[in-house]
């Protein structure tokens, strides 16, 4: 969207879900990089980012927790066990019943958040939760349910101190320092991956600055597969 859609609120009150698409393919980043799942994006988020290179703005399906398992169900043909749910910012609306169903199915889950809004969902080993911050502080009580972070790098605007982004998300050559997992977070559960900016140069300079601060910091570098692959 490049920082062009409208900023949503939460509303957790709807029983229904407003939905992008949902999509068979290869989790190309992140703790399970390489599995095949089923993507459900939602639509809509809380934040506009100038970098985001994501489509969520269509809102072309209004579903219930059964249509969005018989739609998961409908093109699982190959007994996915992978689950992920994205957006926007699946945060944003009312997700716990379709975690909750999902789980109960024998699914695993994954959650790709920015952090920033909370629901209390059924937490269990089956729910992965992963943030990929963009503000100066996260909420609160998501905090203690994050089990890896990922940061978008960008050559440029990298922090001197720990390696990781200092970028105003929601505007271009502004500088923040976006929020950080507390001291004690393990490491290996911390992914970098170069920023796409649509430009051979900038991206070549975003790629180097992320192998270094990863060899710097011991973070874990991380490619986006699924773009390289050419798949959604
Ligand atoms: S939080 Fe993520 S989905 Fe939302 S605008 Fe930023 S990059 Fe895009």
């Amino acid at each position: 969207m490049r920082g062009k859609n409208p900023i949503r609120g939460q509303d957790t009150d709807s029983k229904k879900i407003y939905l992008e698409k949902i999509f068979y393919t290869i989790q190309g980043e992140g703790p399970f990089s390489g599995y095949p799942a089923i993507f459900v994006r939602l639509s809509g988020c809380n934040l506009k980012c100038y970098f985001c290179d994501t489509a969520f703005e269509d809102f072309n399906y209004n579903l219930g927790v059964e249509e969005i398992i018989d739609m998961i169900n409908s093109i699982n043909k190959h007994k996915a066990k992978l689950i992920v749910i994205t957006g926007g910012e699946p945060f944003r609306q009312n997700i716990t019943p379709l975690v909750d169903k999902l789980i109960n199915l024998g699914f695993k889950v994954q959650i790709e958040t920015n952090g920033t809004l909370f629901l209390a969902l059924p937490w269990s080993k089956d729910l992965t939760i992963v943030c990929s911050p963009k503000t100066i502080s996260l909420n609160q009580n998501l905090i203690p349910y994050i089990n890896y972070y990922k940061y978008i790098i960008q050559a440029d605007y990298v922090s001197s101190c720990d390696g990781l982004p200092e970028y105003n998300s929601q505007m271009t050559s502004a500088s923040s320092r976006i929020a950080r997992p507390c001291d004690n977070f393990n490491k290996d559960n911390i992914y970098v991956l170069p920023m796409d900016e649509f430009d051979e140069i900038k991206n070549e300079r975003n790629i180097a600055a992320c192998v270094s601060v990863s060899l710097k910091y011991g973070y874990k570098f991380n490619l986006q597969i699924h773009k390289y692959a050419k798949i959604e």
